[in-house]
């Protein structure tokens, strides 16, 4: 009895000292738990990449709570995971030497388990130097980074890091060059086409920032090879963007127009920076090239789009867009409206210096520059300025894609005083903006080449079903072929008689009729009417004949339709064209003293006239908005009025 009562109690209590232990043990495991609830779910959003998404408040209470769980365990683990995510917390905060402070430490701690984290602190050290402009120790973080991925597999993830802190340093108006050495050298590390593909793209980009076009378009093919051989249809939207941006560069609006709208003809962009690049495109080029309305339908879109983006990337956005509009409305005049939307701009950037791109600094001084020039005309002054510009792109060997843009307000402001020094200065510059020589000849072929591929693909269907339809395929084609023929045959005939029946025969311009049409179409649009008129033409006919005066004609003609690519050039009579442009008035004028040049360079000899040795030309300009087409009819009597003010007051002159 006495034995039982013993054995039981011994139970009692090896039972009751398991229930206590397991009650230890449960309340540690949950403790350890509890201990790290915060930065355990704040390491998962940084692995889940949402962390970016994170608004100042929120990062805020995270780092409150992870401070706390900092303080309450001081194990290794513990303490190495909240350091980390403190660190990544400052980064994100922007204070980059506090989130070096961190990572070092969470660093000192080597975990064997977590490689990905581990290298990821890496990273974030190399980007954290990068900003603060420490770029020797950025560079031995990274490659730190780079031998740890690479041992451990993560090819991809090291490319991203090398992707990630090149664009950062464009940003940060690092050198270029180093930027690109950087980037290729990390283009082996990729195992997968669409990483390929980015850094390419990227590699465009750069190589445009330094003016490297040919360079550009070598990486803009390579992309689009992979991106059709993987049928990857978004890559090729990219792609395409890229291609325009050559046109962009080299301010070839209308071409650059044209293939951004195949992008969205052809719903190619998915991701939202690529369509904010797309519509931001637009934008500009519509803008650019007198089109407002369209640009207002893009701005539209734009800020649509907008909402889509992380607070920082916003932000850029928005300024660039207060850049442009500023830009534009300085151009006609609306100094108001540019002046608020330049302060904006202004202001946004200095608090975002560091989020922003690289020209923008640059922009916004040319935009200064000439604000400045229409309140004190000083275009001497302006030029200078300009061309201090021009001196810290060459310098940088960056920002050339803003080149172009500055020639062409230097030449803009030196014809507009009559000042021709700049004009032969940069003569080259602007021959290349307006004859489209170099790039433009291979972005057109690479974009041919584009084509045929295309239509190869769209040729291409899977081997096993070819050998299902063969037979079907062959009895069809026969019919499908002489279908085809008589429809080409057709389609070429019509597009004949419909070309046949708006240009003129011996000149290639558009014919009278046309006119007409033109005119009824545009009601409800800004105009502007060119009447010319060459000078003594019947004593060109009369002493060298009528066949070389027809030559005379063409050569003019064609002239005068290579200047005026943008607009529709006429041949209103005998020896009298014609021009309607919607742009502005300004840069018309400005077009025509370069035809005029350009005329005098050809040399049509013609002893025989009163005023010159050579052939001229006298013009008469005029604008309006059109609301009927009597008002059409007006705006070309008005322009024959002013034609004649030439014709009487010594020819070969422009009158308006
Ligand atoms: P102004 O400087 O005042 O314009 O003098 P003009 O001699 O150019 O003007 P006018 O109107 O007296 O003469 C125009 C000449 O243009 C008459 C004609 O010989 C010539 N012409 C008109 N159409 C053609 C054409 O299709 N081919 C050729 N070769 N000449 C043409
Ligand atoms: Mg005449
Ligand atoms: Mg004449």
């Amino acid at each position: 009895m006495l034995k039982e009562t013993k054995t039981r109690n011994i139970k009692i209590f090896i039972y009751g000292i398991s229930i206590i232990l397991m009650i230890i043990f449960i309340f540690s495991i949950f403790q350890k738990e509890k201990g790290r609830v915060y930065t355990t779910r704040f390491i998962n959003l940084v692995k889940e990449e949402k962390v970016f998404k994170l608004e100042k408040n929120d990062l805020k209470s995270f780092k409150e709570q992870i401070l706390i769980e900092k303080g309450n365990s001081k194990k290794a683990k513990n303490t190495k995971l909240s350091n980390y995510s403190l660190g990544v917390i400052e980064y994100l905060n922007e204070n980059y030497e506090k989130s070096i402070e961190f990572l070092k430490i969470s660093e000192g701690y080597s975990l064997e388990s977590d490689k990905e984290l581990e290298f990821d602190i890496l990273v974030k050290l190399a980007m954290n130097y990068t900003y603060i402009g420490d770029l020797r120790e950025s560079n031995k973080y990274i490659k730190k980074a780079e031998e740890l991925g690479r041992s451990n597999g993560l090819g991809n993830e090291v490319s991203d890091a090398y992707y990630e802190l090149v664009s950062k340093r464009i940003d940060l108006d690092y050198n270029v060059k180093d930027c690109i050495e950087l980037l290729e050298n990390s283009l082996n590390l990729i195992q997968d086409h669409k990483r390929v593909m980015k850094s390419y793209l990227l590699l465009a980009t750069l190589n445009r920032l330094r003016g490297d076009y040919n360079q550009a378009l070598v990486y803009d093919q390579r992309a689009i090879g992979i991106s059709i051989d993987s049928k990857d249809d978004e890559y090729l939207g990219k792609c395409l963007i890229s291609l325009s941006e050559n046109y962009y560069t080299k301010r070839q609006y209308r071409k650059a127009i044209n293939l951004l709208q195949t992008i969205i003809d052809g719903d190619m962009v998915k991701d939202s920076e690529d369509k904010l690049k797309l519509y931001g495109y637009l934008i500009d080029c519509n803008l650019k090239t007198g089109n407002l309305e369209k640009g207002e339908e893009y701005k539209e879109k734009f800020l649509e789009t907008v909402n889509d983006l992380n607070p920082n990337a916003r932000v850029r956005e928005v300024m660039w867009l207060h850049v442009l509009y500023s830009d534009s409305n300085l151009l006609v005049g609306n100094f108001e409206v540019s002046d608020n939307h330049l302060k904006m701009a202004k202001k946004l950037y200095t608090k975002n210096k560091n989020r922003v791109h690289i020209n923008t600094k640059l922009l916004l001084d040319k935009i200064e520059i000439k604000r400045q020039y229409t309140k004190d005309k000083d275009y001497k002054k302006a030029i200078k300025k300009y061309e201090n510009i021009i001196e810290e792109i060459k310098n940088k060997e960056s920002g050339l894609n803003l080149y172009y843009d500055l020639v062409w307000e230097i030449s803009t402001l030196s014809y507009l005083n009559k000042d021709n020094e700049y004009l032969y200065k940069y003569s080259k510059e602007i021959y290349e903006i307006y004859n489209e020589v170099n790039i433009t000849v291979d972005t057109d072929s690479v974009i041919a080449d584009l084509n045929t591929y295309v239509e190869k693909r769209e040729a291409y269907i899977d081997k096993y079903k070819i050998y299902g339809l063969i037979i079907l395929l062959i009895l069809a084609i026969a019919l499908v072929f002489t279908i085809y023929n008589i429809n080409v045959k057709i389609s070429k005939s019509n597009k004949k008689l419909e070309r046949d029946n708006i240009t003129d025969g011996l000149t290639g311009a558009y014919n009278k009729r046309y006119l007409n049409q033109i005119l009824e179409k545009n009601i409800g649009k800004n105009l502007v009417f060119v009447m010319l008129d060459i000078d003594f033409f019947k004593s060109y006919n009369d002493n060298y004949g009528h066949m070389q005066g027809d030559e005379a004609l063409i050569t003019v003609s064609n002239l005068l339709r290579d200047v005026f690519k943008d607009d529709l050039v006429f041949r209103y009579g005998g020896e009298e064209f014609s021009i309607i442009s919607e742009r502005n008035f300004d840069f018309v004028i400005r077009d025509l003293e370069i035809f005029k040049k350009r005329l005098h360079d050809k040399n049509i000899v013609h002893e025989f006239s009163s005023i010159s040795d050579r052939i001229t030309l006298s013009m008469g300009i005029s604008k309006g908005c059109i609301t009927s087409f009597e008002d059409g009819e007006n705006l070309i009597k008005e322009s024959d009025k002013k034609l004649y003010e030439s014709k009487s007051t010594g020819r070969n002159k422009i009158s308006f």
